[in-house]
């Protein structure tokens, strides 16, 4: 018999979320009933076409936006009905993220952007964040960076800042939306690393949206998305079994 999960063990969890954009004639229903469950320490890797509802998906479990219904945890923390000033507490301290634009702050150092989360919740970090913050700074190789600002540095570098900043708080959940949408192939491949050795020696949680195969086959688990519903849910896969998979898909919907 295998022991049930409690909230403890998860990340973050999506129980029934609905959301429908508009009303009357206009209604797009971009959820439709998903239920998700990331456990701590787990890289997810989102898939699916474009308008399937996977940004959607990420919004209502990261906090940045509610659901129609339904129900969100992030730890074990239900985060349906906070209010605005609540749920935007509770993202600083709690979720990290990391976007296609990196979303650097164009005028600060790299070094003030990885420190940011810490001034916008009006604290210094603690001895140990700091000293997980240079870790992070010497394991991305950003030492001869941490003075410049973001237009000094290349995309690869900017995204290693933008995760650095993301992993500074040790959140419970990283969510990434097609992290690698804007680099080159071997700035893609140092990310996708990066990514996975936070989930594996640091146990971070991850929720990857990505287009890319090759990205997804670096996760720990791979879920699809198609309007609005999850339609697989599957343990690491090769970029060919991914491939593979998303052409049968096509093929069934076309
Ligand atoms: P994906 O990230 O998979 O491309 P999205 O979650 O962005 O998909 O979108 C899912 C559906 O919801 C699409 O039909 C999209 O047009 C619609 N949608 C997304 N955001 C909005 C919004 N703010 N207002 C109206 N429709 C939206
Ligand atoms: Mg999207």
């Amino acid at each position: 018999m295998t022991t049930p999960m409690t909230d403890g063990d998860y990340a973050a969890r999506a129980e029934q979320l609905t959301k429908t954009y508009g009303d009357g004639e206009n209604a797009v229903h971009a959820l439709d009933g998903v239920s998700l469950a990331v456990r701590r320490g787990e890289f997810v890797a989102i898939m699916g076409p474009s308008g399937s509802g996977k940004s959607t998906l990420m919004h209502m479990m990261a906090g940045l936006d509610a659901p129609t219904s339904g129900r969100v945890w992030l730890g074990s923390q239900q985060i349906t009905g906070l209010s605005d000033h609540e749920l935007t507490v509770l993202r600083r301290r709690r979720v990290g993220f990391v976007f296609q634009s990196f979303n650097l702050v164009p005028t600060l150092t790299a070094r003030e952007n990885i420190l940011l989360p810490f001034d916008l919740d009006g604290r210094r970090p603690s001895s140990s964040e700091q000293a997980r913050v240079d870790h992070l700074v010497h394991a991305l190789g950003l030492v001869e960076r941490v003075h410049h600002r973001p237009d000094q540095l290349s995309g690869g570098q900017q995204q290693r800042v933008a995760i650095a900043r993301a992993l500074a708080t040790a959140p419970d959940l990283v969510f990434a939306d097609e992290p690698t949408g804007n680099l080159d192939s071997r700035s893609s491949r140092e990310v996708l690393t990066l990514l996975r050795t936070a989930s594996r020696e640091f146990g971070q949680s991850i929720a990857m949206v990505t287009h890319d195969p090759v990205a997804a086959s670096r996760a720990d688990r791979v879920v699809f998305v198609g309007d609005g519903r999850i339609v697989a849910d599957k343990p690491a896969q090769t970029a060919e079994q991914i491939s593979a998979f998303m052409l049968r898909a096509e093929e069934v919907t076309a």
